[in-house]
């Protein structure tokens, strides 16, 4: 992939003789596939040059794609100055992070109305489309786009892109989740931790690198990051190269140069290969993969990870801190959230039952039995397994909320915009459509029937491979499984059509079939609100249709035996009763003492 940086400055251009090197536009990067799509990073004033090169480089028409990360206006200003918006036969589509209760196209309209800009965006001749994502996975051409929330005022996007093997990722408008981090040293946990898994082992990071430590307790919950919180996260996460960007509009070009160099010789003392620099407009950057190899390569239509819906969600607030309950009563309220307050511990135990929720708040308090034992009965309790809890603190506790199922902390002082922000990231992410599999209520007596058939971990088979190649045969499908649900994945016994031995049982359609012992049949995971997210259809093996069979020992349903095809499809009546014949075989040979033990699995069917 080819990096070029169109814009680089942080919040606000800044033109002039101290900033000629760097250059004074606002954020805006193009990158090229291996393939020669055209992807915009952001849309702040360095896209009007962008412009002006893409149309003196060739002839229109002109097709690409823009991934904006929020719709600040450092990073959208360019749109209304991007020529080749503006011509007829164009063809561009826009990404951007779904909005709660205005869509990306309403925001950008905004910017353009009549007293701030003589032309509509809908007077544009270009055809323009776009296109409203939550986190999840899709592709663009020969690119693998991976999506995660960032920590800033405003629902904020980092982008991965990955092709041939080269993983780039922007992570710019970002805030340290843990303040104490902002200085580089600390240990990273939590969502800091899941932020540097989402830069790992990338060939290239452009991050958010605004501020000095020394300057950040001026700038707290300002959304964005020190340079030593940039470099600590990437070498955590051993990215090749990290380019720092977002420069504040009162950095000088000198300023920027000392910062390079101190971030150099630091690394260089650390022994660090990590190889930095500072966003420098007019740069090309050639990034070449380190062998990470990506999903298959094919084309297809960018399948967007869209929430199908924003659900009825419902905010219990547990936080006896007058201020901070009317500071997320507000931010509820501004996104026109019902929201309710819960006194007590029993309260909250009994509304989550009652009520059911998408977001829990609560409030860590000196001496009382806090939060964090309360978390840990939340995901006792069935409905609060998978329920975000954010709990209100005056400082974080990372190792001990990880242990009691904190999912995020919103720490003292916050504002209304701040609380809104994470609090929609959270709502949002829980409207993802991929739903984890319900625990089956006799979870561990099946486990221990799997456990004991001692076939876990052992080598493949004929008498079951045969098996799977006779279901795969005549289903006239790819991909046909023996697969076993265990504790925490699923593991197979026979492969017939691809090569795995074991997944995430969070991610398995198998746990499905095995929770509701009946068959499943999904004809298209892609529009199904049950797997449309789920990354074994978004990203890695593409699934789309799936048909499993449960298998029995006694009373217990240890797996299926599934079929799986990259292409939507239905089976016939005639098609799932030779399934279900062909897994009947398999339970046979799966029996503890022989053949022929009496199952009762098939007949509900
Ligand atoms: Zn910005
Ligand atoms: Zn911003």
């Amino acid at each position: 992939m080819r990096v070029r940086v169109w814009g680089a400055r942080g919040s606000l251009a800044t033109p002039g003789p101290s900033t000629v090197r760097y250059g004074g536009n606002t954020s805006c990067f193009e990158i090229t596939s291996p393939s020669g799509a055209l992807i915009i990073i952001d849309c702040g004033t360095g896209m009007r040059e962008l412009g002006q090169h893409l149309r003196a480089a060739q002839p229109a028409p002109h097709r690409g794609h823009i991934l904006i990360s929020h719709t600040h206006w450092d990073h959208i200003q360019g749109i209304p100055f991007f020529e080749p918006f503006f011509t007829p036969g164009n063809t561009w589509d826009l990404y951007a992070p779904k909005g709660v209760r205005q869509s990306l196209r309403q925001a950008l309209e905004g910017q353009m109305q009549y007293s701030y800009f003589p032309v509509r965006l809908d007077e544009l001749g270009a055809e323009i489309r776009f296109h409203e994502l939550v986190e999840g996975t899709f592709q663009i051409a020969d690119v693998t786009i991976r999506t995660r929330y960032l920590n800033h005022p405003a629902l904020t996007f980092a982008y991965r892109l990955e092709a041939e093997g080269a993983a780039i990722v922007y992570a710019s408008d970002h805030e340290p989740h843990s303040r104490h981090l902002a200085d580089g040293t600390g240990h990273v946990a939590g969502e800091d931790l899941r932020h540097c898994e989402f830069l790992k082992s990338a060939d290239l990071v452009i991050h958010d690198a605004q501020y000095l430590a020394t300057e950040y307790p001026q700038k707290i919950g300002w959304g964005h990051s020190t340079v030593e919180y940039a470099i600590t996260v990437c070498r955590l996460a051993r990215v090749r190269r990290v380019v720092l960007t977002h420069h504040d509009p009162g950095r000088d070009d000198d300023a920027i140069d000392r910062i390079v160099a101190n971030a150099r010789s630091n690394l260089q003392d650390a022994g660090c290969a990590m190889e930095v620099a500072a966003a420098k407009e007019g740069t090309a950057l050639s990034i070449a993969g380190t062998g990470i190899r990506t999903g298959g390569a094919e084309c297809t239509d960018p399948a967007i990870a869209h929430a199908s819906a924003f659900g009825n969600p419902l905010i219990l607030i547990a936080v006896a801190d007058r201020l901070a309950a009317d500071t997320l009563l507000d931010a509820a309220h501004a996104d026109q959230i019902p929201a309710m307050e819960v006194g007590s511990s029993d309260a909250v135990l009994r509304a989550i039952g009652e009520k059911a929720p998408t977001l829990i708040v609560l409030e860590q308090q000196e001496g009382a039995v806090g939060p964090l034992e309360l978390c840990k009965k939340i995901r006792g309790l069935r409905a609060g397994r998978d329920l975000p809890v954010i709990v209100v603190a005056d400082t974080e506790d990372a190792q001990k909320g990880m242990a009691a199922g904190v999912t995020d902390w919103l720490i003292r002082p916050f504002s209304s915009a701040y609380a809104r922000t994470r609090m929609r990231a959270w709502l949002l992410r829980t409207a993802a459509r991929w739903v984890r599999a319900p625990m089956p209520p006799d979870e561990e007596q099946r486990l221990a029937t799997l456990h004991s058939l001692g076939i876990l971990d052992t080598p493949a088979e004929q008498r079951f491979d045969r098996l799977t190649r006779l279901a795969a045969g005549i289903l006239r499908v790819p991909v046909a499984l023996v697969s076993l649900v265990d504790r925490e994945r699923q593991w197979i016994k026979s492969a017939h059509g691809v090569d795995i031995r074991q997944t995430p049982r969070e991610s398995s359609f198998c746990a499905h079939a095995v929770a509701a012992r009946e068959l499943l049949v999904v004809p298209d995971a892609l529009a199904d609100d049950r797997f449309g997210d789920n990354p074994e259809v978004a990203g890695g093996s593409r699934v789309r249709f799936y048909a499993g069979c449960p298998l029995f020992v006694g009373q217990s349903c240890v797996g299926t035996l599934c079929v799986l095809d990259v292409r939507p499809r239905q089976l016939s009546s005639e098609q799932v009763d030779l399934l279900k014949d062909v897994a009947n075989l398999v339970e046979r040979e799966l029996q503890p003492t022989g053949p022929a033990v009496a199952s009762n699995g098939h007949a509900a069917g």
